[in-house]
């Protein structure tokens, strides 16, 4: 291993990250499963790129079929991508009929940035303070942690993320309102500045800010101001998106508003790089009257028939069903690992997306969630952390995940609890 590393080191560079004290050098993945290279079996509790579980022997078969028959660049014509297109944009409503296919969630926001742009003519954008949108020059300029070369510009306005712990405006009942009204603040402040409104960004799900529990029309008034004010509305559904969630296909149809622009990728073809943006006709047609916009590896033939064969399984194996019953069943079992243990503070989520709040004496307990991943890493269950103070433990694993796979979260976590604190 100590090998592997030195040469990741030296050829990736000394700040490329990898997870748990000792990183798990992987050689192999089925379904919910991975195996390291020394044959140890681990429950993937966290990937969120598997979406129909590791080395789908549909998918394997619809990209092998498709490589060897022709993969090209995007600027011949070819089925692919018009049958993977429309079956996706079905999934939608509100005339989000047109898309743009990329290799990236980072560029699929890029790309949303610019037809905010294009259409409004205004650059200011509104986002949150404790979230991550990717690693474009333009996108990182909306991360709050990760400081983009040349320093945060002040054309990007943040408001405070939603909590579950420490809400906005103080009151879980009053979040929206205080919300919508940071929103306004931030609409106002770009009014008055050179920059002007052009969007309001935002994960539907809040999945880079710990997921809070939210009611279904939290983001109303915030959406409604940015409408008013001429601003598009851009929902990155690249984490919550293709029915993980369980009780809807995309996040902003559970909190039930409807985003101009929404931006797609991790899951949506199991691990082959594809991302998309999705829109209304006229925000692509004046996006692409700015910009001759083309992606040489966007949307081609191999990409298309893995993202279909996705969107297929999803549907076929009745996922988004599946993500909806373990989750809910996943979620009893954590509520009553929390009666046994004072550090769990808040379990919430919903679908396969799940969260587990640690606090102790009054303050977020960052070191036991720490130690906690690496326990469950140890004990053969990969998860990871979320939250402003990365004191939640994230599960979001491959939706077929089923009951008896999270029972063996559920009783792994309770020996780790039991061995950590
Ligand atoms: N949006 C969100 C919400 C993300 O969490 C991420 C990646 N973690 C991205 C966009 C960027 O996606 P990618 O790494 O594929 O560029």
């Amino acid at each position: 291993m100590s090998d592997v590393l030195a040469r990741r080191k030296r050829l990736l560079g000394p700040h490329v990250t990898t997870f748990y004290k000792e990183p798990v050098h992987l050689a192999r993945g089925e379904g919910v499963w991975l195996w390291d290279t020394d044959g140890r079996k681990y429950l993937d509790c966290y990937n969120n790129v598997p979406h129909v579980g590791h080395c789908h022997p549909r998918v394997v078969k619809a990209i092998a079929k498709q490589a060897a028959t022709l993969n090209t660049h995007t600027r011949y014509v070819h089925d692919g991508i018009l049958d993977y297109g429309e079956a996706l944009t079905a999934k939608f409503d509100h005339d989000l009929t047109s898309m743009v296919m990329v290799c990236s969630g980072s560029e699929a926001n890029d790309v949303a940035l610019r037809m905010a742009q294009a259409v409004t003519g205004k650059t200011g954008v509104i986002t949150t303070d404790n979230t991550y949108h990717g690693n474009t020059s333009a996108v990182s300029q909306l991360n709050s942690s990760k400081t983009p070369i040349g320093g945060f510009k002040d054309h990007v306005k943040r408001v405070p993320a939603p909590d579950n712990m420490a809400p906005v405006g103080g009151t879980r009942a009053g979040q929206a309102a205080a919300f919508a009204e940071a929103v306004k603040s931030a609409i106002a402040e770009l009014a008055a500045s050179e920059h002007g409104l052009s969007a309001l960004i935002i994960c539907p799900y809040f999945a880079n800010e710990g997921f809070p529990t939210l009611e279904k029309g939290f983001l109303d008034e915030a959406v409604a101001a940015v409408k008013a004010a001429g601003g598009i509305v851009i929902a990155d559904e690249v984490q919550p998106g293709f029915g993980r969630i369980g009780s809807h296909w995309w996040g902003h149809q559970k909190l039930g508003f409807a985003p101009d622009i929404v931006t797609l990728g991790k899951p949506m073809a199991n691990g082959h790089p594809v991302a998309a943006t999705i829109t209304r006709p006229e925000i692509l047609t004046a996006f692409q009257d700015g910009f001759k916009y083309f992606n040489t590896f966007g949307g081609n033939p191999v990409s298309a028939a893995a993202a279909h064969a996705v969107l297929n399984v999803i549907e076929d194996e009745g996922l988004v069903a599946n993500a909806a019953d373990v989750g809910t069943y996943a979620v009893a079992q954590l509520k009553e690992l929390q009666t046994r243990y004072d550090v769990i503070a808040d379990v919430r989520g919903s679908g396969l997306f799940l969260g587990v709040e640690l606090w102790r004496d009054g303050k977020p307990a960052t070191e036991i969630c720490t130690a906690m991943i690496d326990e469950m890493r140890n004990r053969g269950v990969l998860l990871h952390s979320e939250g402003r103070y990365d004191n939640t433990l994230k599960i979001r694993p491959p939706c077929a995940f089923d009951r008896g796979n999270a029972d063996l979260l559920v009783e792994t976590m309770n020996a780790a609890f039991e061995a950590v604190q």
